[in-house]
């Protein structure tokens, strides 16, 4: 597995076409593209890397993973009435089908979905507690305590993101906000600041594996369908690309990072920052890609 992982990381280096870094978040146009990353959290405890795997990066709508995993420990299954759990085949911000929707977004994953879980987790609390817990759900998840909010990042979102900000003023319009736009759009984006390395994040997605090894932080049932939503929705408009090319569930960010779940076996991260046009890492589906193939992990046998 070593060696598949050194010749993956190899592949991606050479690549002559790395993708395009995102550039509506300022902060995140200066991260050099030229970076790959993969590392292998095993259900046995064992870890291994390759590339990059040491170097923090914004793992923005990855964090969408754990909102949902905490919003779903708030609520249980009454997040369902607010917000749907189907793909919307458009892309991560689009505005288009709330008005249709009446304001119920069609999954947690896309951007107004993701306010809504937000919203969710921050009810009752403040800002700087709600972010403390999700932090603290990371930790754990990851056994690390040193992961941390970049507030470059998030004051850099926080300034440009007239989309999100439209997003959440719809669904308040809607009746689907209970705290304040302000604190919503604050609380998400220091969400998607959160920055973390391929090994930190293989590790915190151990829960998401099944195995009698891993922290337990969420029941087998909720696992599964956390599961479900990321092979159904987690790369926006590329997930059924995503699903047909890797078979696992993954969710992907604009900062280049991807987390993939192979249920009872590993948690995989794998990072570089050029995107493809659907907004996923480029090199980053395709090392998964390859990654599946030479393994035959799949979820589908
Ligand atoms: N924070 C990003 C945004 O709102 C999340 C999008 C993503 O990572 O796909 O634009």
């Amino acid at each position: 597995m070593q060696e598949l992982l050194s010749e993956i990381a190899k592949v991606a280096e050479a690549s002559p076409d790395k993708g395009e870094v995102a550039t509506y978040i300022p902060e995140l146009a200066g991260v050099n593209p030229d970076q790959f990353g993969i590392a292998v959290a095993f259900e046995d405890g064992r870890l291994l890397t390759a590339g990059d795997a040491e170097v923090p990066f914004s793992i923005q709508s990855v964090s969408k993973v754990f909102a949902l995993a905490l919003a779903l420990g708030r609520v249980g299954d009454q997040l369902w009435y607010r917000v749907g759990r189907e793909p919307s085949g458009l892309s991560f911000d689009s505005i288009l089908l709330l008005e249709r929707e009446d304001g119920i977004p069609r999954n947690p994953f896309i951007n107004a979905g993701a306010l809504v879980t937000t919203d969710t987790y921050l009810a009752g609390s403040n800002p700087r507690e709600a972010l403390g817990e999700l932090l603290g759900f990371i930790r754990a998840a990851a056994d690390d305590d040193s992961i941390h909010i970049n507030e470059n990042v998030a004051q850099s979102e926080l300034t440009t993101g007239h989309r999100n900000f439209s997003l959440a003023h719809y669904l308040a319009s809607c009746g689907n906000l209970r705290s304040s736009v302000d604190k919503v759009l604050g609380t998400s984006c220091h969400q998607c600041g959160i920055e973390m390395s391929c090994r930190q994040l293989a590790m915190a997605g151990r829960f998401l594996i099944e195995s009698a090894n891993m922290p337990p932080l969420v029941a087998a049932l909720r696992r599964r369908r956390i599961n479900a939503m990321m092979m159904t929705c987690g790369h926006y408009d590329g997930s059924g690309d995503f699903a047909f090319r890797v078979g696992l569930p993954g969710k992907s960010g604009v900062g280049g990072g991807i987390l993939v779940i192979a249920p009872g076996r590993a948690s995989i991260a794998v990072w570089s920052p050029g995107l493809n046009r659907y907004g996923n890492s480029k090199l980053g589906t395709e090392a998964m890609e390859m990654f599946a193939k030479r393994t035959g992990w799949s979820v589908f046998g």
